[in-house]
């Protein structure tokens, strides 16, 4: 195990992964990579590794929880047991099923559930390699699923947290400084609808900075939007190109 770092920030400003505080970890997404899946995703957010698969609108099993009037969205957030450095039970861990349930209700408010009555829509989430943050990246990786199934959206979700490290507020903190930090606000946001589908926060923050953090997180969450729509054109123009 690493030993605990004394201070996140250095001298410079700059903090243990060379980030300046307001600064996004380097993030790459993929859609369409299960060819089982209807729709699917790969986001490598810093050092976390997430994919999600999205089936349906299909028949809901079991069968009494299908609803009259709307699909019913059902997200499911799981660790590989090789995805931290002590070995995860493959089990679902309170926190697994905490997740799922806070994955799918950031999601619900962007997608048109009245339009598949009495079906279910699955979205699973696989932690491959975790590094802080994986509710963020999960739900961003999950919303671009759920586009790449062709599911009618209100909008994209695109999610990163904010936070307080040394005093300091910053934006998408990894593991080390999640752990350390005083505090952790993670966000999920609708860009185009100006709309707050997710607001957490973990530790103690004066009014003033979670102010400051929410602002920040918001930036956060419109560059990861504008990658989003990236990686959707981007599965579009390599048919095009095999195809010419
Ligand atoms: N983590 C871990 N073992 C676990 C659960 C979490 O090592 O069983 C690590 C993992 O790197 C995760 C981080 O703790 O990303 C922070 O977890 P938290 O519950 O704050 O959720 P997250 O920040 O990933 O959304």
């Amino acid at each position: 195990m690493s030993q605990k770092p004394e201070k996140l920030i250095d001298k410079k400003g700059l903090r243990l992964d060379g980030r300046k505080p307001g600064e996004l970890r380097s993030i790459q997404m993929e859609v369409g990579i299960l060819s089982n899946a209807d729709g699917s995703a790969y986001i490598q957010h810093g050092k976390n590794k997430i994919l999600a698969g999205v089936y349906g609108p299909r028949e809901l099993h079991p069968k009494h929880l299908a609803l009259p009037d709307r699909t019913v969205l059902r997200c499911r957030y799981h660790m590989a047991p090789f995805s931290v450095q002590e070995r995860k039970s493959p089990a679902p861990s309170r926190r697994d099923i905490e997740l799922s349930k806070v994955i799918t209700e950031s999601l619900e408010p962007s997608i048109f559930l009245e339009y598949y009555p009495r079906t279910g829509i699955d979205v699973f989430v696989e932690v491959l390699q975790a590094d802080g943050g994986t509710r963020c990246a999960s739900i961003t990786a999950a919303s671009l699923a759920l586009a790449d199934a062709g599911i009618p959206m209100r909008d994209l979700v695109a999610a990163c947290a904010a936070g307080k490290i040394d005093d300091t507020v910053v934006l998408d903190l990894m593991d080390t400084e999640d752990k350390i930090g005083e505090a952790d606000v993670p966000v999920a946001f609708m860009p185009n609808l100006n709309a707050i589908t997710l607001l957490q926060m973990d530790g103690i923050l004066t009014l003033e900075e979670i102010e400051k953090a929410l602002n920040l997180a918001l930036k956060g969450c419109g560059k990861i939007y504008t990658l989003q729509k990236e990686a959707l054109k981007a599965k579009y123009a390599s048919v095009k190109e095999i195809t010419e």
